[in-house]
């Protein structure tokens, strides 16, 4: 518990608040194994009984709508409201922080890093980004936090489906620095700025770059996008999780398909699972919900899965050229 704060009294104080005597507490995957910890320090601060979600949680645009059903009020931990998104005063999203230790790192990044620096990081490394910028500032580095717009919360932060905050200050950087854990955020940055990102992970307290990473996923696309090419019939696949469903996009990309002479259905799911997909006649799919998920979980599927324009692309609506990720 040490290294993350819950900001549990916080919390507790926002459930007597709202008089609930039921939560629901819902997390992301990495953040389940404090799950039960938090339960008892709730429990013990209000009179609420608790019940913790176990299905699968991956940013704030998958909130548990029907939790309703079971409990007065929603305690969402580690990640910001999409302020694009209806608010819902019985929910309360948890900006959870970590106790990063950064100094020394920092003193080993400085002479690997160019003069002018961006600064982008996720929801629990937030709180030190200005201190860090100051840090690097007083070393003589120039340094910029980008403005968020759209789906981010605050300035400096990325999401996986919105990277706002760096393509702001691309053009004043040499090169970001990502404080954070995980590829995704960086190498959308990489590909989407064609900056160098350095990561400094404060979980794994790692100084790393992405290397050929960048270079091997477009590679891995454009052969998703060859092979799609000569599809057709596509399943176009559609999430109804509230932040990720993208109805109208999944039918546009029909008509598209149907004008190129491509058959394409309209498949609406939950959870996106390779296996509910088994029974359906495709050649291709193409995913309208999460970006990571094309890019992720590729391996998973047993048919090319593109992006809307790598969808396009593949058609010949778009060319190579114009190549870009997807962002909500
Ligand atoms: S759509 Fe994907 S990247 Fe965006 S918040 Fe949801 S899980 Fe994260």
């Amino acid at each position: 518990m040490d290294l993350y704060d819950f900001k549990l009294d916080f919390v507790a104080k926002w459930i007597n608040e709202k008089n609930g005597k039921s939560v629901a507490i819902q997390m992301p995957e990495g953040l389940k194994i404090y799950s039960q910890f938090i339960a008892d320090e709730l429990e013990k601060r209000t009179n609420a009984t608790m019940f913790i979600i176990a299905d699968a949680c991956y940013g704030a645009c998958d909130i548990a709508k029907d939790f309703s059903e079971f409990a007065d009020v929603l305690v969402h931990f580690g990640h910001t409201e999409i302020p694009i998104m209806a608010n819902n005063d019985r929910i309360f999203f948890v900006e959870i922080s970590a106790d990063v230790k950064y100094q020394s790192h920092l003193v080993e990044l400085l002479p690997k890093l160019g003069n002018r620096i961006g600064l982008i990081t996720t929801i629990p490394f937030l709180e030190e980004l200005e201190k860090i910028k100051k840090w690097l500032e007083e070393n003589g580095k120039q340094v910029f936090i980008g403005r968020r717009k759209g789906r981010a919360k605050y300035d400096g932060q990325v999401l996986g489906c919105d990277i706002s905050a760096a393509k702001d200050i691309s053009e004043l950087v040499d090169e970001f620095l990502f404080i954070g854990n995980g590829d995704f955020h960086p190498l959308a940055v990489s590909i989407e700025t064609k900056k160098k990102v350095i990561i400094f992970d404060p979980i794994t307290q790692q100084i790393r770059d992405l290397a050929d990473l960048p270079e091997r996923v477009l590679r891995q696309r454009h052969a998703a996008i060859s092979k799609a090419s000569t599809a057709k019939k596509f399943l176009i696949l559609v999430s109804t999780k509230v932040g990720q469903n993208r109805l109208h996009l999944a039918t546009h990309l029909r008509k598209e398909a149907i004008d190129h002479n491509r058959k394409a259905d309209l498949v609406v799911m939950n959870e996106f699972n390779p296996d509910l997909l088994i029974p359906f006649e495709a050649d291709a799919y193409v995913s309208t919900a999460c970006p990571r998920l094309a890019i992720d979980d590729f391996l998973r599927y047993p048919k090319p899965i593109l992006t809307p324009v790598e969808f396009e692309i593949a058609i010949g609506i778009k060319r190579w050229r114009d190549y870009h990720l997807d962002f909500l």
